[in-house]
């Protein structure tokens, strides 16, 4: 850990609900730093892709040469976390029509898998090494029907999983930032970034 600052969390700032992990980021500690070019990646200990349109981040990390800059970092290491918007973006295959993906995760991902719009829901979902349930919020959310080894599921609803991680990638279809729960975010700093709080 530099001993110069708090470690830096990259939030892909193209479009979607970035503004929200930074506030929950800033709370606990870090610094978050809103990525729209290249050069922003550059000191980053983790990068988080937020929810918004799929389709629209993705050509815009396309023409922002971020789509290859992330999976760079991602390739070296760098942790990634996508929800919703940005879990369907993670995933290495859709079943809908071709969109730019950065395939971050070895998984089979159905956008707006739950119905659109008006199939935005609240649920509790029981997590892998959470001790209380965690209030997962559903907008137009994704989910992976397959996922392939290396993957470890956290959390599903009837066989769809909603939460997963692999070794330095999270991905949730909900959105923890529209929540008062940091434990996601908790979970992706410590155990997918390796930072720990400083005493
Ligand atoms: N359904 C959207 C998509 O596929 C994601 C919605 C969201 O991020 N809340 O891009």
């Amino acid at each position: 850990m530099p001993e110069d600052g708090p470690p830096k969390i990259g939030v892909l700032a193209l479009q979607g609900d970035f503004l929200e992990h930074a506030g929950i980021l800033r709370k606990l500690g870090v610094e978050p730093v809103e990525a729209r070019i290249l050069e922003d990646l550059e000191g980053l200990a983790g990068i988080i892709v937020p929810g918004g349109e799929s389709t629209t981040i993705g050509k815009m990390m396309v023409s922002s040469g971020l789509l290859d800059g992330i999976r760079s970092f991602f390739y070296k290491g760098g942790p990634v976390w996508g929800t919703c918007a940005g879990m369907v973006l993670a995933a290495s295959a859709t079943t809908g029509p071709r969109q730019p993906l950065l395939g971050l995760m070895n998984a089979l991902v159905e956008r707006n898998g739950f119905g659109r719009q008006v199939h935005s829901f609240e649920t509790e979902l029981d997590v892998e090494g959470f001790d209380e349930p965690f209030t997962g919020v559903f907008i137009r959310a994704p989910f992976f029907e397959d996922v392939g080894p290396g993957v470890e599921v956290l959390s599903e609803i009837d066989g769809r999983v909603v939460a997963a991680r692999g070794e330095n990638i999270l991905v949730t279809a909900f959105h923890p930032e529209l929540t008062d729960d940091p434990r996601f975010h908790e979970l992706f700093l410590r155990e997918v970034c390796g930072i720990h709080e400083r005493s």
